[in-house]
């Protein structure tokens, strides 16, 4: 058979990179900053709430398509709780889909939403299965990249670029706020601008909102709750960041009802349901009270402050996070410039693994010197990792 296996949409893909890293964590006995996901579990409650549905017997046969309605009435009700001062609310019925993680959201959207050709705005660096999914679904992805501020320790949206990079064939922006993996959390102003050439150019937005509750300066705002955003907007979330469950694999889309039908046309064939019983936990810990989420918060914002401190005196350039549980570094000033060649000889020589944002850009060049590393573990963890890196200045 000369024809290769693997599809052309698919071929240059890969291996996704938290596979790789993840597996080379393991095989080198290193400390994983690599793949984004929390060293201890989330709330014991919570656990036992998914337990309790197990000995129940809810969610053990197939929960129905749209989401059990205990966890659609909880996400309806998260919303209201959180973004109902900005006007932003969601029929449990109508306006809320239940998907397996973030992940299915993002396919099932893009698969529903796009013809083939159509272009797909997406900020640069971006989360690997949104380039993925745009090729599964046949779209051509258009990035706008986010550009490095060495001065500011942050990242920055170009806004003309943003404009510029909308044609005739654009169909949708895929927005990302707080960013995985540069930590920007977009600014009202930039939000509102955003909105602005949606309504001014038609397009639908998908906007990814999985770290809405891990914002450490500033403050999450739903695109959705701008003016003329509702109709056109599917937000999406996650319990694997909120509540720190990320094999669960539960997450959810928010939008008006044309939409959500929209989305679950495609969603009913991908997975028909999914995680039965977590759906049940999930809509508990929804209802957890504020001083949950602050302490996440809080939690995270001291673990950022550890790994950033603690980078910066091991000689990266820190790119300082508004938001999320990543840091991304600039490697340059330890005397590398391949991000790729440093991460895979990182266990070898600190014995700590972290992620290439190279992998994150249409253009790897752009993305080359930088090197992202996750905080959401132990002060304990974290603290070794530095003091391993520490040894690459030397
Ligand atoms: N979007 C972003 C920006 C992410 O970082 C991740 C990884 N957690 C996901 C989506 C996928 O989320 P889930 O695990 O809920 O599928
Ligand atoms: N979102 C996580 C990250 O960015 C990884 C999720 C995954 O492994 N697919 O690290």
């Amino acid at each position: 058979m000369d024809r290769p296996l693997l599809n052309r949409r698919l071929a240059e893909f890969g291996t996704t990179i938290f596979a790789e890293m993840s597996a080379l964590a393991v095989r080198t006995n290193s400390l994983n900053l690599g793949q984004g996901f929390p060293d201890a579990d989330g709330p014991e409650e919570i656990r036992e709430a998914a337990v309790r549905a197990l000995r129940d017997g809810r969610g053990n046969q197939y929960p129905p398509g749209p989401g059990i309605p205990e966890l659609r009435t909880a996400v309806a009700a998260h919303q209201q709780r959180f973004y109902g001062h900005l006007g932003l609310t969601c029929d449990p019925d109508t306006e809320v889909l239940v998907t397996a993680g973030a992940t299915e959201a993002i396919a099932a959207s893009l698969l529903a939403l796009l013809e083939p050709g159509d272009e797909v705005i997406a900020l640069e660096p971006y989360y690997d299965s949104y380039a993925a999914c745009i090729a599964m679904a046949g779209g051509t992805r258009v990035p706008v990249t986010l550009r490095p501020d060495p001065e500011r320790g942050a990242y920055a949206l170009d806004l003309d670029e943003l404009r510029d990079a909308v044609t005739d064939r654009t169909r949708l922006i895929l927005l990302n706020t707080p960013h995985n993996p540069t930590g920007t959390v977009l600014s009202r102003d930039e939000l509102a601008e955003i909105a602005r050439i949606a309504r001014e150019r038609d397009l639908l937005v998908i906007t990814d909102e999985v770290y809405e509750h891990l914002v450490f300066e500033g403050e999450h705002l739903p695109l959705a709750s701008f003016p003329g955003m509702r109709e056109r907007t599917v937000t999406i979330g996650s319990a694997g960041k909120t509540f720190s469950f990320t094999g669960w694999k539960v997450g959810w889309i928010t939008a008006a009802p044309e939409l959500v039908a929209a989305v679950r046309s495609a969603k009913q064939f991908l997975t028909y349901v999914s995680a039965g019983p977590f759906q049940y936990a999930v809509a508990e810990a929804l209802a957890l009270p504020d001083s949950y989420f602050t302490a996440l918060r809080d939690d995270l914002r001291t673990k950022r402050d550890i790994l950033a401190r603690g980078l910066t005196d091991a000689g990266f350039l820190v790119y300082r996070p508004a938001g999320t549980y990543f840091i991304t570094t600039d490697i340059r000033p330890l005397g590398f410039d391949d991000g790729f060649a440093f991460c895979r000889a990182l266990p070898e020589r600190a014995g700590v693994v972290a992620i290439p944002n190279a992998v994150f850009y249409d253009h790897r060049e752009q993305g080359a010197p930088f090197v992202r590393f996750a905080f959401c573990k132990s002060a304990d963890v974290l603290q070794d990792a530095v003091g391993r890196l520490k040894t690459l200045a030397g």
